[in-house]
């Protein structure tokens, strides 16, 4: 059996994941806030809890709202910043009392979604996590690529492609630079792109809905987010070439973006044919602990 904790800024998830794919038990608890010895405790409390519940012991994933330097082996870039400098998956193993394995949210949504997911069986697939920010994964023949820098797919912060007038230099980003992909193409992207252009304050979702409702201001809205996703994404697949892409995050909800996107990425793409699907997940906000337990495989790789 298999265990998946995912670890978020508000809250800390896990469950137990079954050989066929159920999720019999699954608990989770507020995060203690600025509380690094606490969160360890909570996870080690929900583990526990799980096993005792289950009578069985389990492999234990992670996924956690950053990385860890492979220079220093300590937590980066993560937004629970009590975790960040820390060397977390030391001591959670140790806690736990036995291996871990770690991964960040975006790379255990897009393992989730390629292990048996809305791409499941793909031998290339890339997770795009459309929310608050813009992030993605990637996983090749049902294992996650890290890289050297632990960074592979995080495509939130390279420029638009293709920028048009209006949209140099672009809005300002919290990493320093101006015109990052996130600024167009997260949520709060969305909703800032739309104010600009009609003076109307909407979050993403109520966007959506009156595109859909046939509302025009909303359409071109909507038109001009597919358009840059489409760019945006026209890069990654003349990058990785995936057989899918995924789109998660609460933008990654708009149904109209699986028709909108590919009409408009073959533009862009360096082929003459676009055979890459976009697909809706499957698994939604599941994703984090259920790409957290498929860290570790299904069944145990025989020794050498
Ligand atoms: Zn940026």
């Amino acid at each position: 059996m298999r265990i998946g904790v995912d670890v978020g800024g508000t809250k800390i998830e896990a469950a137990l994941l079954a050989p066929d794919g159920s999720v019999p038990l699954r608990h989770r608890v507020a995060t203690p806030q600025g509380d690094y010895d606490g969160i360890i405790r909570a996870i080690k409390t929900l583990v526990d809890g799980i096993e005792a519940e289950a009578h069985c012991r389990a492999s234990v994933g992670v996924g956690i709202p950053g990385m860890f330097s492979p220079r220093t082996g300590l937590v980066k870039n993560a937004n629970s910043t009590c975790l960040i400098g820390r060397p977390f998956d030391r001591d959670l193993s140790a806690a736990l009392g036995r291996p871990v394995r770690f991964a960040n949210d975006a790379n255990c949504f897009a393992l989730s979604e390629a292990s048996d997911g809305a791409a499941k069986g793909a031998a290339i697939v890339f997770g795009a996590i459309l929310g608050t920010g813009v992030g993605g994964g990637v996983v090749i023949r049902g294992e996650v690529l890290t890289g050297i820098n632990a960074i592979a797919g995080e495509w939130g912060h390279s420029p638009l492609p293709w920028p048009r007038d209006d949209e140099r230099p672009g809005p300002r980003c919290y990493c320093g630079k101006e015109g990052c992909t996130e600024t167009f193409l997260s949520g709060p992207g969305l909703a800032h792109d739309h104010q600009r252009a009609t003076g109307e304050a909407l979050d993403a979702v109520e966007i959506a809905a009156r595109a859909a409702a046939g509302k025009d201001s909303a359409r071109q809205s909507l038109a001009r987010y597919a358009d840059r996703l489409a760019r945006a994404l026209a890069t990654v697949i003349n990058l990785l070439d995936p057989d899918v892409i995924v789109l998660g995050g609460g933008v990654g909800q708009i149904a109209a973006l699986y028709d909108e996107v590919p009409a408009r990425w073959g533009a862009y793409v360096f082929s003459d044919e676009v055979a890459t699907r976009l697909v809706p997940p499957r698994w939604g906000d599941s994703s984090g602990v259920r790409g957290a337990a498929w860290l570790w495989p299904l069944e145990p790789r025989q020794p050498a």
